[in-house]
């Protein structure tokens, strides 16, 4: 691999695997980096903790399982303000559902939330696929912050749990183009709340409402929920 093809290369290892001078590679990380990638020892190399924090390192052990790499310079990345996170209903076809975990790291989500919804199927969610899908687009995206992905039984548990938040609803129903307005309940912690292939039910919608949520529209037609995700991430960026 040529010196900018390597360049372009970020790697991924957890806190727990950063050791003040030293960071180490396992696992599938490891293997992309020695197998893939065919990284050796001596090789400069950067890798990330996925909680902002990005090390640029010189590779000075690389065995089966793990690449040891020695610390030369770290920095910490500001987190993306504002900080969004992503609220979806489970989409049932799980290539969609990917594609739209991928999309919403590229673009700056700060955490994803599934959640369960009236209009949600019984959703089928490989937990450990979607964190995979996540660590590529952090590492494609060279991001140095890794969204957590979790799974919410309701809506009305997305809203508890980020009840500090100011929630926007995306919703396809709404008369006037009510924009975002000034009154938001906070301005750097937003939540967007996209609804599944079914949308919202009246009742989800009236819950948000009553919360201090804003409807917002994503123009005139109706998108698909990933692609809802995209219009609505891509207005903070
Ligand atoms: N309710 C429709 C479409 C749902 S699309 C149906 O029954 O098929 C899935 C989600 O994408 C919606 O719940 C909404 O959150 C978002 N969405 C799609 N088009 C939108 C638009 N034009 N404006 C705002 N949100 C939209």
């Amino acid at each position: 691999m040529d010196e900018m093809g390597k360049g372009m290369n970020i790697f991924y290892a957890p806190p727990s695997q950063v050791f003040g001078s030293h960071v180490e590679l396992t696992g599938q990380e490891a293997k992309h980096a020695s197998k893939v990638l065919r990284y050796r020892e001596g090789d400069p190399i950067t890798i990330v903790d996925g909680e902002g924090s990005r090390y640029e390192c010189k590779i000075v052990q690389i065995t089966g399982s793990s690449v040891k790499a020695e610390v030369i310079d770290s920095k910490k990345i500001a987190a993306p303000v504002p900080e969004l996170v992503l609220a979806m209903g489970i989409i049932k076809k799980r290539d969609r559902l990917e594609f739209a975990i991928e999309k919403s790291v590229e673009l700056g989500a700060s955490e994803i939330v599934l959640f369960r919804s009236r209009h949600t199927v019984k959703e089928n969610v490989r937990m450990d696929r979607l964190e995979m899908t996540a660590l590529s687009a952090m590492k494609q995206s060279l991001r140095a912050y890794l969204p957590e992905i979790s799974i919410c039984d309701s809506l009305q548990d997305v809203l508890d749990s980020y009840c500090s938040y100011q929630a926007l609803i995306a919703h396809e129903k709404v008369e006037t183009d009510a924009g975002i307005g000034s009154g938001l309940k906070s301005k750097d912690k937003l939540l967007l709340l996209v609804g599944p292939e079914g949308g919202f039910s009246d009742k989800e919608i009236e819950m948000a409402t009553e919360r201090e949520g804003q409807i917002v529209s994503l123009g005139k037609h109706r998108l698909r929920a990933e692609t809802a995700a995209i219009a609505f991430l891509s207005q903070f960026i």
